[in-house]
């Protein structure tokens, strides 16, 4: 029996999974990935990342939601919405900020 030479590479990958870069990681990097600060390297493996998880695509595109609502984007007097408080506590809380 021959094994799939793409079956082999993706099965690795699996099982590699864990110590390499997860979802995880996403969350750390993503403050930095906003905002332009972070290095190169592991921009690289984010941008990676993020080609194939639609999760972390999603996550980012709230993130980036998030960051331009709480920028000013919305007048001085205008109350965050308290879903949007919500979510961004437990991102900080995630992150051990
Ligand atoms: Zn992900």
């Amino acid at each position: 029996m021959k094994m799939n030479k793409f079956m082999l590479k993706m099965m690795l990958k699996m099982m590699l999974h864990p110590m390499a870069y997860t979802c995880r990681d996403t969350n750390k990097l993503l403050l930095d990935y906003v905002e332009g600060t972070l290095a190169p390297e592991k921009r690289r493996k984010l941008d990676a990342h993020l080609a194939d998880c639609p999760e972390c695509q999603a996550f980012l595109a709230t993130y980036r939601d998030t960051i331009r609502l709480t920028r000013g984007a919305l007048p001085p007097e205008s109350e965050m919405p308290p879903e949007l408080r919500t979510r961004l506590v437990d991102f900080l809380k995630n992150n051990g900020a």
